[in-house]
């Protein structure tokens, strides 16, 4: 069974050699009487939050700490070889928390959503129809009130969330714009995902007078996904009664020091709501959820881009690349076909 180690808990940039891939003999079975299942892992999720995971956690009650010398673990698609559990058999494919392994023996199956469209690609399990989906869902049908007309920033706008809160926009008919940090993401978001405007923050000087081009009037909404400097110049530019969802910040996850901000006094000035929100307090709703993409991918309204490598030994690559911004789209590592 190959696998993806954590060799020590991360500080600073996560680098490959922070990962190896190994070969494990031990044989996985479901055992007698169990209720385990044994999986095939086929897809796996590289995802921020995982570089949160392989350094040493405190005070958070959502994550807890990789451990130095076993495998990663985060979403994937899978397919079950073997059940004790009475609600999987052989042959079932599902998604949710799985090794970053060839193959997993699950004890608590209970997590796993079945797959029942499978007239679409399976991999999307991964994205647009599994997590980072339903965090764009309930980023932004949840945690803000949108409405038509609004003025939507979204930041790191060609990822696996934020092309999709983009589209979620564009659909509930607001004014959408995306920073992104090359030339090829903005051109995708303006051609491809039907974003309205989009910018490449790394070649703006002041982030500032970026958004005060886009956003001559102010924004209704911004979705958060990088916090750092975007976070402070968005502050200045928010309307009275704007709402912020704080989904992610990717640019402190590699900070050792924490990130301050000058401009926090626009809140009270402009009476902004700004609200954090974890993604797993809103899976009760994954079939709401699905109810309304499946139709919206069938008739075409939405698409999804995805940036798929090839073998475990590709994985810590691929989870490295996304504090770079290598990936292009949902990065997803294909460690099996079915
Ligand atoms: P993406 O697919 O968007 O990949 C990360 C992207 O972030 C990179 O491609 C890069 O794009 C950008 N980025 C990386 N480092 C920086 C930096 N220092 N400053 C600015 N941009 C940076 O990831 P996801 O869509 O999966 O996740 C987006 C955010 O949502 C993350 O912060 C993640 O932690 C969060 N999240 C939160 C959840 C919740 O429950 N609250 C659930 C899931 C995700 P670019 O080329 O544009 O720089």
């Amino acid at each position: 069974n190959k696998q993806v180690i954590l060799k020590d808990y991360v500080s600073g940039n996560p680098k490959e050699s922070d990962m190896y891939v190994t070969t494990s003999s031990i044989k996985l079975k479901v055992p007698q009487g169990s209720k385990a299942v044994l999986l095939k892992n086929l897809y796996l999720s590289c995802d921020p939050y995982l570089r949160i995971r392989m350094g040493r956690i405190q005070g958070s009650n959502v994550f807890t700490s990789f451990t130095p010398g076993s495998p990663l673990s985060g979403f994937g698609v899978a397919k079950v070889l073997d059940s004790g559990h009475p609600e999987f058999k052989e042959g079932d494919l599902v998604w949710g928390t799985t090794g970053w392994e060839e193959y997993s023996l699950i004890t608590e199956p209970e997590q796993f959503f079945k797959i029942h469209h499978t007239d679409v690609p399976v991999s999307y399990y991964t994205g647009l129809l599994g997590m980072p989906g339903m965090t764009a869902f309930a980023g932004f049908h949840e945690v803000c009130s949108p409405k038509k007309g609004d003025r939507v920033f979204i930041s790191a706008a060609a990822g696996a969330v934020g092309q999709l809160v983009g589209q979620f926009a564009k659909l509930m008919g607001c004014y959408v714009v995306g920073s992104v940090g090359s030339k090829e993401k903005v051109d995708l978001l303006k051609n491809k995902l039907g974003f309205d405007e989009a910018f490449n923050y790394k070649e703006e000087q002041d982030l500032d007078a970026a958004l005060k081009r886009h956003f001559p009037e102010g924004i209704d909404i911004y979705f958060e996904n990088v916090g750092g400097k975007m976070l402070d110049a968005v502050l200045l530019n928010m309307r009275p009664h704007g709402q912020i969802s704080v989904c992610g910040l990717i640019s402190h996850y590699n900070l050792n020091q924490p990130q301050g901000f000058s401009n926090l006094l626009s809140l009270i000035y402009n009476r902004i709501r700004m609200e954090g929100f974890v993604v797993f307090d809103y899976f009760h709703l994954y079939p709401n959820f699905l109810d309304m993409v499946i139709p919206y991918i069938r008739e075409g309204k939405i698409v999804y881009l995805e940036d798929i490598t090839q073998g475990l030994e590709s994985a810590p690559a691929a989870l490295v690349g996304l504090f770079s911004g290598r990936n292009v789209g949902k990065q997803v590592v294909l460690v099996s076909h079915e």
